[in-house]
């Protein structure tokens, strides 16, 4: 089960963050200042921190995210009020995987615990390609948005495959026809046309799956 720990002094943000993730099938654990959150954090496993920087006590958010990367390499996602502590947020002094800017949307937060998440799975050896809120999965054979699988034909799912394994590379419609459909079918290559636009449309605009005039199709 993923285990997340939030560190947040404003018991509204911290309830919101809890009931969202609780929807999602997450234990969540709150502390309400930084030296409470290293305790919790110290006594045992979390998938991801979600930090807020400005707390109460000696601690802030900056010197709980410190002490956490001195020992773990946990994904840390900070909540910020500014702007201007962004830049300060992702560099590499503190390292931080995101940030919320506040105030935030709890759907807004999820799809980012999500894509954090993924991240760091597809790190650990399976191979995915993501672009935007897509997940092409390889190793699974599957498509996710925001998460959840799209449905394929098993043609659309072969095709889009494909491409993904020559990502960056255009192959015309006679090698899309071959690697769907098997060496020497013999078919109108115009269903390969049939079969993109069906997967622009249950994908979606994150997916650059890109038209090579004359020639055939590019996936990035
Ligand atoms: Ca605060």
């Amino acid at each position: 089960m993923t285990s997340i720990l939030i560190v947040e002094d404003e018991p509204d943000i911290a309830d919101l963050l809890r009931i969202f993730f609780d929807e999602q099938g997450w234990a969540s654990s709150h502390a309400i200042d930084g030296k409470r959150g290293l305790d919790v954090f110290r006594s045992r496993d979390f998938d991801l921190v979600v930090l807020d920087i400005g707390l109460p006590g000696q601690k802030n958010g900056y010197d709980v995210c410190r002490e956490i990367r001195a020992h773990s390499d946990v994904p840390v996602m900070f909540l910020t009020a500014r702007d201007d502590e962004v830049d300060r947020v992702l560099g590499l002094e503190l390292g931080a995987d995101d940030y919320v800017l506040k105030p935030f949307s709890g759907r807004e937060v999820v799809a980012r615990v999500k894509a954090i998440l993924r991240r760091g799975r597809s790190d650990e050896g399976s191979r995915s390609l993501h672009y935007g809120e897509v997940e092409i999965d390889l190793g699974g054979k599957r498509v996710l948005v925001e998460g959840a699988e799209v449905e394929l034909a098993a043609k659309e799912l072969s095709l889009l495959l494909a491409l993904a394994e020559s990502k960056g590379v255009a192959l015309s419609r006679e090698q899309l026809l071959d690697a769907a459909w098997g060496e020497g079918w013999v078919g109108d290559t115009r269903t390969i046309d049939v079969h993109v636009r069906h997967l622009r449309k249950k994908i979606g605009d994150d997916l650059p799956l890109n038209t090579v005039r004359g020639f055939g199709y590019r996936l990035g």
